[in-house]
């Protein structure tokens, strides 16, 4: 608190990261960043972007690298939106496409800066309970709405939603923006990007940060009409003409251009994820069945936060969120190389035989 802060930022609840330790040999599974990384092509734009040009703003457009999303997924550039990540993009998409005469409705168990963002910009909210397996029941979003919105698959658990179900939603509100965040749709969920060019309220939000190994160089973005694209950048020029620098717009073009790199990481980490799910299964362990580059997982007599302890001083990093109720009792874990999940699983044989 302090004198000097304006009265809303005493009220705000900032979401707290997943830790970056400064430590190095640790076997970091926490904040579902790829253990691949980037193409080579990515990284050679990205060199090839530092040069002289640095003295100039980037293009306030972005429009050769919507140009290539466009393209990656057969849609006019009109209908791709760019920003400095996808919590950026997000955050412009609550601003500008959400109402606030009635709540946003996502559910109690999703990406935490959802709740955040409605605070941040006055919109009150309804959180949906997800069935005691998990899964979303979609017939219980009903009712008055300034917005919807579903991560898919799911934050935090994993597990993704047809587009059946998706498509019944946007039947159901016709009259405010959905918004399908696809952060992990690479990892086996259904994206519903045609879907944008049938239903003129459906916004999907991606990031480069998970399935691209991107997570360093913020670039996020949305596809739907160009009537919210056009919202979406009333709100980003009244904020920040330029939140994509030379550097991330060349790294970004060369990455949604590499699909054969995309494949082959995401891929190995669908094989890794399978496995590590059997194997944490043959230690008694629950794993929801995920769709993402991570699991969630509970055993039934070791304690989640116990676990979470004993395996960060092994110098295994995972994922718990204690405070969030129905997951205290959950680890969420990034998958890695099989390297990693190996020690995680050494790691947990350790502690699990004390
Ligand atoms: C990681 C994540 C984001 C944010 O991604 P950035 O592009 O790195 O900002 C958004 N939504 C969900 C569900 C995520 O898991």
């Amino acid at each position: 608190m302090s004198l000097f802060w304006n009265k809303h930022v005493h009220a705000l609840q900032p979401y707290i990261p997943g830790e970056q330790p400064r430590m190095t040999n640790l076997v970091k599974l926490n904040t579902n960043e790829s253990p691949y990384g980037p193409s080579p092509r990515v990284l050679e734009a990205i060199a090839k972007s530092a040069d002289d040009t640095l003295r100039l703003y980037p293009d306030p457009t972005a429009l050769s690298l919507r140009q290539a999303i466009g393209a990656s997924f057969n849609v006019p550039v009109e209908c791709v939106f760019t920003g400095n990540g996808s919590d950026e993009v997000l955050a412009h998409a609550f601003r500008a496409l959400f109402k606030d005469d009635a709540p946003i409705l996502f559910s109690d168990v999703t990406y935490g800066f959802y709740p955040i963002y409605c605070q941040m910009f006055g919109l009150d909210y309804r959180s949906i309970a997800l069935r005691d397996d998990f899964t979303i029941a979609p017939a219980d979003y009903e009712g008055p709405s300034g917005g919807v919105i579903i991560a898919n698959p799911n934050a935090n658990t994993g597990i993704s939603l047809p587009l059946s179900a998706i498509e019944s939603l946007l039947q159901r509100f016709t009259e405010q923006t959905v918004i399908i965040d696809e952060a992990y749709v690479d990892f086996g969920g259904e994206s519903a990007i045609a879907l944008t060019q049938r239903y003129t309220n459906l916004l999907v939000v991606r990031t480069f940060s998970k399935s691209s190994g991107l997570a360093g160089l913020r670039v996020g973005y949305a596809i739907g009409s160009p009537e919210l694209i056009d919202g979406l950048t009333r709100v980003k020029d009244s904020f920040n003409s330029y939140p994509l620098s030379r550097p991330a717009l060349a790294g970004a073009e060369a990455s949604i251009k590499d699909e054969a790199w995309l494949q082959q990481t995401t891929k190995r980490i669908i094989a890794t994820r399978e496995r590590t799910t059997q194997e944490l299964a043959k230690r008694g362990f629950e794993v929801l069945p995920s769709s993402a580059n991570f699991i969630l997982a509970h055993h039934p007599t070791h304690a989640a936060q116990e676990l979470f302890t004993s395996l960060r001083e092994r110098a295994v990093i995972v994922r718990y969120q204690g405070s969030s109720a129905r997951i205290s009792d959950w680890l969420r874990i990034t998958i890695g190389t099989d390297e990693e999940m190996n020690a995680l699983l050494t790691a947990l044989d350790a502690i699990m035989a004390d």
